[in-house]
């Protein structure tokens, strides 16, 4: 459950370490290296819990629904909007508390403008 990303659609698979993840802050949270960005990205619809690739180098209107059950999952993101920040006295969770906050002020993010903002225009 991905709690930055509060209405993803798909699982995105890192092409770094092979494991899935709601959206690239997931992977930051748990990992010690940065997510490798690829042009060809896996997903994992969370509605028909199947598989499909896209490339997001050719990426157009279409490729924004599941080819299995079109499912459109390329949204807006939601983000929490209650106040983040103001508790929590373990470090690791300060530093995560600062990244949603940077979420928050960047509420047209989603796994897409956030991996390839240059492409995805
Ligand atoms: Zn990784
Ligand atoms: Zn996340
Ligand atoms: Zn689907």
């Amino acid at each position: 459950m991905c709690k930055h990303i509060l209405n993803a659609q798909v699982s995105i698979r890192a092409a770094c370490c092979q494991r899935w993840f709601d959206c690239a802050e997931c992977h930051a949270e748990v990992s010690d290296h940065q997510i490798r960005k690829t042009t060809e990205m896996v997903f994992a619809c969370k509605k028909c819990k199947k598989c499909f690739r896209k490339d997001t180098e050719n990426f157009d209107e279409t490729d924004e629904y599941c080819p299995h059950c079109d499912n459109h999952y390329v949204l807006d993101a939601k983000t929490p909007s209650f106040g983040i920040g103001v508790e929590g006295d373990d470090p690791r969770k300060d530093n995560r508390m600062i990244k949603d906050e940077r979420i928050k002020q960047d509420p047209k993010r989603s796994i897409f403008n956030q991996e390839f903002s240059n492409k995805m225009g």
